[in-house]
């Protein structure tokens, strides 16, 4: 699958106050597919962390994860694509949960997800995208990366299986 992702969406998820924020934040992020394989993604709907300890958990309110949803359930259902995206200020990778949460919204809504993002706290400002084996680096320069995944961390997923093929990423610059 190829992932193109607007640069303007890129700057919103790895902006430097997200960066600096303390707290899990997050949303949804939306697009578009254009061909069976390739999707565009453009739109980011921030949601309130309304989890008991957003210094180490994300979770979104109820009435703007049905937001999201709802906008899936439009018309041109099918079309549009779907994912989610969280920071960990702590600079940590994924967590099993995360990659649940992720598996749990697609079967919700019906539809295959793409991978999940993730903001991590360092400094460069890079967001990550899991998919099973690698993982993908992508930074607010527009520098893309795909990384295997340490055994210590298939290990972690592997019971998780399959989220995803591998996924290329490109930055498109409007
Ligand atoms: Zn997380």
């Amino acid at each position: 699958m190829m992932v193109f992702l607007r640069s303007k969406l890129l700057r919103e998820l790895t902006k430097e106050e997200r960066r600096r924020h303390h707290q899990e934040i997050g949303g949804f992020v939306l697009g578009k597919y254009r061909e069976e394989d390739i999707v565009v993604l453009d739109r980011l709907v921030e949601c309130t962390n309304v989890s008991d300890l957003p210094f180490v958990k994300y979770c979104p309110e109820e009435a703007c994860t049905e937001k999201a949803c709802k906008l899936v359930f439009r018309k041109d259902r099918g079309n549009i694509a779907i994912t989610l995206f969280h920071t960990h200020p702590r600079d940590t990778f994924f967590s099993v949960e995360d990659v649940e949460s992720l598996i749990n919204l697609s079967k919700y809504l019906g539809i295959e997800c793409i991978p999940a993002f993730l903001s991590t706290y360092n400094s460069e400002g890079h967001f990550l995208s899991y998919s099973l084996g690698h993982y993908t680096l992508i930074s607010r320069f527009f520098e893309i990366e795909s990384r295997p995944l340490e055994d210590r961390l298939k290990k972690h997923f592997s019971k998780l299986g399959s989220l995803a093929d591998r996924i290329e990423y490109t930055v498109m610059q409007r």
